[in-house]
């Protein structure tokens, strides 16, 4: 377990395309415990492999209601649409208003590589679709409806 340190933009990292988790590993589990960590330690809701300098299909979401663990996440079904403010670990001190879907069903695996399904909605349903984009490699910044703006607390990052 331990704290890893967060990659911002502007580093080409967060820029690259994830490669899916073929199986399980000593070394990714003790990247998923690190990663939980990390988004704690940062008091994020959110974070993706690539923020920790890592190019794997992992996710650890926690909005309050416990830790998810998403590795190889796909999104199955959108509805609905939410606007509201959204931060990100890796743009510090900032925040923008975007558009998401208000619920969002996905699959992925859980930490035993088990398959599961889940439907999200509200700020979980925001989350899935922030972290999903990191995978791909892009940051909410190129979403936002005015751009970046000042924060003053750092809550609701991801
Ligand atoms: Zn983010």
């Amino acid at each position: 377990m331990a704290i890893r340190r967060i990659r911002e933009m502007g580093d080409e990292i967060l820029e690259k395309v994830c490669k899916e988790v073929p199986k399980m590993t000593l070394r990714t589990s003790v990247l998923i415990d690190d990663m939980l960590d990390t988004m704690y330690d940062a008091m994020g809701v959110g974070l993706a492999a690539p923020q920790v300098g890592i190019l794997k299909r992992i996710v650890v979401i926690d909005v309050g209601a416990g830790p998810l663990v998403l590795i190889n996440p796909e999104i199955l079904e959108t509805s609905g649409e939410q606007t509201g403010e959204e931060g990100c670990l890796s743009v510090p001190g900032k925040y923008g208003i975007v558009t998401r879907p208000e619920h969002v069903k996905f699959r992925a695996l859980n930490e035993q590589m088990e398959e599961y399904e889940m439907e999200a909605e509200g700020l979980l349903a925001r989350a899935v679709c922030h972290e999903l984009d990191h995978l791909d490699g892009h940051l909410y910044v190129d979403k936002t409806e005015d751009g970046l703006h000042d924060v003053e607390n750092g809550d609701d990052e991801a």
